[in-house]
């Protein structure tokens, strides 16, 4: 690709559906209205000069995939600047870029504090990989700020966390446990994948870096894996070492697939945002149902923080139906129009039962601890009509 002469990239003055749109593009001679999708492996030079130069560095330019490519480049610029982050770097999927990212700023002896509430795989990956290596983890509530204070050790390099949290959408408060962070000289890693940098921008609430899922809100649409790291140009560099070092790095037909996606993600957060509100809220009504778990409700605890912190509560409500397991499983057999899958952040509305799914790797003691009772049902709102979801809800409430 030429590299256009005229201004690449400054969105700064933009407002965000307008930065989602057209943030991080670069014409290419053809003109093409959209972004267009380099499917290449490598790219060729002019002369043995030219290659000679751009290996050395000493000229921009793409040499292969593995390292840069111009559309993955083009997510890169537009997520960075939605998360109002200087550079971002892409990957092949969320857990890549959570292993990049602490392979890229750690190293053997230092101590991860993360909070208790993450994502399933992600303390698989601290505590049966990166324990190999001599990186530590130990856990703490993400709402809780004396745990958070009290499990600071002289080795600790990284606080990581992810708010809110799944299913039962706790909060961590950033600003708070960034002060934490930066008294011990440690980085404030957010997993953002829950609210999008539509809902919270870690970065501007005192996080170090942020990371991302693009399988989920990001794409939008349930297609392609993928994920993210934003941050400062010199963390980000650390990162981008290991993805062009060690291979995770981002398909070229994905980043065209996730830039459409963030085109409409200012249009579809808030829209789900607000049908899971009502649904938070109808749900609450229902005789069958115990309790609802959503920030949006006055009765959840962290409602006030999540005003605070975040411009929506989110698209995930929990609900625990009465009845336990055998009630759920009725529920979940008994809905027709919403998909029963673990994903989330897709159009179509899915249900899941955490206990036997996301989290049905945790002792019955861990789930309890957590809150993760066998009654739970989880749901990732979707941008289906909200009558019609009621009127499903409804028919496996009835099974109950
Ligand atoms: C899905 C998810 C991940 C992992 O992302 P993959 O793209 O599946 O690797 C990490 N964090 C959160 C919060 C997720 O929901």
């Amino acid at each position: 690709m030429k590299s256009s002469e005229t201004e690449p990239f400054n969105p700064s003055a933009w407002q965000e559906q307008t930065v989602a749109l057209r943030a991080g593009v670069e014409k290419t001679d053809q003109m093409e209205n959209s972004e267009a999708l380099f499917l290449n492996s490598s790219f060729s030079f002019e002369s043995a000069e030219h290659a000679a130069a751009t290996f050395a560095g000493d000229q921009p330019g793409n040499v292969y995939s593995r390292f840069t490519n111009p559309t993955v480049q083009a997510f890169e610029r537009r997520l960075a600047a939605m998360e109002s982050a200087e550079a971002c770097v892409a990957t092949a999927s969320g857990m890549a870029a959570i292993t990049a990212l602490c392979m890229g700023l750690l190293k053997q002896g230092d101590h991860i504090l993360a909070s208790k509430e993450l994502f399933g795989s992600v303390p698989s990956l601290f505590d049966k990989v990166f324990s190999k290596f001599g990186i530590e983890t130990s856990y703490v509530e993400v709402a809780n700020l004396e745990q958070w204070q009290a499990g600071i050790r002289p080795e600790t390099k990284m606080l990581f966390l992810e708010s809110p949290s799944n299913p039962l959408g706790v909060l961590g408060d950033i600003p708070e446990i960034s002060k934490i962070a930066k008294a011990a000289n440690a980085l404030l890693v957010v997993d953002n994948c829950f609210c999008t940098p539509i809902l919270q921008k870690p970065l501007e609430l005192g996080a170090d870096l942020v990371v991302h899922s693009a399988t989920k809100y990001l794409d939008g649409q349930g297609r392609c894996i993928g994920g993210a790291v934003c941050g400062s140009q010199d963390l980000i560099d650390e990162v981008f070492n290991i993805v062009r070092t060690c291979g995770p790095s981002m398909s070229p037909f994905n980043a065209w697939v996730f830039l459409k996606g963030l085109e409409t993600l200012p249009l579809r957060m808030p829209y789900i945002c607000n049908q899971a509100l009502e649904l938070a809220r109808w749900l609450e009504q229902q005789p069958q149902i115990e309790t609802v778990n959503f920030p949006g409700l006055e009765s959840h605890p962290h409602h006030q923080l999540a005003k605070k912190q975040q411009k929506y509560f989110g698209g995930v409500v929990s609900f625990e139906v009465k009845g336990g397991r055998e009630a759920a499983f009725r529920f979940i057999n008994n809905v027709q129009l919403m998909s029963l899958t673990a994903n989330l952040g897709d159009v179509r509305t899915t249900v899941t039962h955490p206990s036997t799914t996301t989290h049905g790797r945790l002792t019955e003691e861990a789930r309890q601890q957590a809150g993760i009772h066998q009654g739970l049902v989880r749901i990732a709102v979707g941008l289906e009509a909200l009558e019609d979801l009621q009127a499903d809800i409804a028919k496996g409430l009835s099974a109950v």
